[in-house]
């Protein structure tokens, strides 16, 4: 009997232990810390192997492939382990979509990977397609594959999923953007982490599409210099292209095979320059998987968008309380300014990862009109912004931010917690952060 051990006991790894499990495999699940409760419970209800707290080198080597839950590293000692008995170590992706013959929309990049895999999902689903969202979102690829007869998936998929593909290829790849992001686990090198973020597009052949940022500089000179099978279909704010995604006059235009599709920015659900390319690209997954034009429109004005992101909270005594906590770094709080149509109140802080603060200089110099600094260790932040804006004020609870915040910004004014910063030091992550942003907003 083949034998299947997971690394993890995840929501990666549960999914696929059940998968496993459905297609014939002895399946064992090794967590290395605690598993949830309520996996734990799935795991027995499903009469799977597990243990956790540590690996038992003896039964994870009689594996004939082993699953590896994107959270650990490559360097993890047992993985060097398994290499080391040339144990064939796969991702979740990898190992599910050998189950399935549904069209798969792969979604990667550094920002705008959930809100462009959710609105891609939602133009499919509103135009009647039998569609599944999952991957780094909500129920794990391998658990959709195992319960459901999908015919199409939508998927996000960070770059440590990547890491693990082997001969994984979406029909349709996505490249929402590229930003400097987790290069711990890259030696520090940006080479490394773009390189990851296109093995997306690796084992496509040239009857699938690669969507990209067109305007996006290492982007092009990545392609350049590694030709890619696929069709190519960039989509740009700046520049008309001659198949894929431009903006002109205020107005989205698709253009695939010479029929054109287009739509005013103005009429979109969701605003800012990022989103206008998000939905640059989701659009154009939507025209190749034939969704009518009307309801691509229709769904493109209802989107809300996802929790976190430049959600709107409430409004009080005319200012906008606007939560972007999912901005853990530069580049997405970068869009989040850029977006800021009136005076802001700007809350920042956390754990950094090494950010350069310089690219924002201009937009705060513009559009902040007070910094109120949300860490423990707020230092960069002051040297970076001390002398560009009047008003800068340090707190270490979400609680005494807001009640700045509610005394610092006048009528007509946006309050905007984009934090450029991991969550950390003051919160569980950064769910809990937004939540306890919403919740601190509500108390005023
Ligand atoms: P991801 O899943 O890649 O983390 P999200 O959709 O969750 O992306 O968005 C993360 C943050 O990036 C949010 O603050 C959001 O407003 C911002 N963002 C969304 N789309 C983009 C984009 N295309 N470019 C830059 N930032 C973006």
């Amino acid at each position: 009997m083949k034998r299947l051990v997971v690394l993890g006991g995840g929501e990666s790894g549960v999914g696929t232990a059940i998968l496993g499990k459905l297609k014939g495999y002895e399946v064992f699940v090794s967590d290395f810390g605690m598993i949830k409760e309520t996996y734990k419970q799935v795991l027995i209800h499903n009469e799977i192997d597990w243990e956790e707290g540590g690996h038992s080198e003896r039964k994870i080597l009689k594996a004939s492939v082993v699953m590896k839950s994107p959270g650990i590293p490559d360097t993890a000692p047992i993985v060097n382990t398994l290499n080391a008995h040339e144990i064939r170590v796969v991702s979740e992706i990898e190992f599910a979509a050998m189950f399935t013959d549904a069209t798969i929309v792969g979604i990667t990049g550094s920002n705008g990977k959930t809100t462009t895999a959710t609105l891609i999902h939602a133009l499919l689903d509103d135009g009647g397609l039998n569609v599944a969202l999952g991957g780094n979102i909500g129920k794990s690829f391998a658990e959709q594959v195992a319960r459901g007869t999908f015919q199409n998936f939508v998927l996000e998929l960070s770059s440590f999923q990547l890491d693990g593909i082997d001969k994984f290829a979406p029909h349709i790849a996505v490249l929402t953007n590229l930003s400097p992001d987790h290069l711990d686990r890259y030696n520090y090198q940006y080479e490394n982490y773009i390189a990851s973020k296109f093995r997306i597009t690796k084992n496509q052949t040239s009857d699938d599409y690669f969507i990209y940022d067109g305007d996006d500089l290492e982007i092009e000179r990545w392609l350049e210099s590694h030709p890619i099978k696929a069709k190519k279909l960039p989509f740009s704010l700046q520049k008309e292209v001659k198949e894929g995604a431009y903006l002109k006059d205020k107005k989205i235009t698709i253009l695939i095979d010479n029929k054109p599709f287009t739509m005013p920015i103005a009429t979109l659900g969701l605003q800012g320059q990022h989103n206008v390319k998000n939905a640059m690209a989701a659009t154009t997954v939507a025209t190749l998987l034939k969704i009518r034009k009307e309801t691509i429109r229709q769904s493109l004005e209802h989107f809300q968008g996802v929790e976190h992101r430049l959600e709107k909270v409430l409004k009080i005594n005319n200012v906008m309380y606007i939560n972007d906590s999912k901005a853990t770094n530069v580049n997405a709080t970068f869009y989040a300014l850029d977006s800021m149509e009136v005076p802001t109140v700007w809350i920042v802080g956390g754990v950094d990862k090494g950010n350069d603060y310089s690219e924002l200089l201009p937009l705060v110099n513009e559009k902040v009109k007070a910094i109120i600094c949300l860490g423990v260790d707020n230092s960069k932040i002051v040297n970076s912004f001390g002398n560009i804006v009047d008003m800068m004020v340090e707190t270490d609870s979400m609680k005494d931010a807001i009640q700045v915040a509610y005394r610092l910004a006048e009528r007509g004014d946006n309050v905007l917690l984009s934090p450029a910063c991991a969550s950390f030091d003051l919160f569980e992550n950064y769910e809990d952060r937004g939540r306890q942003f919403k919740e601190a907003v509500r108390n005023l």
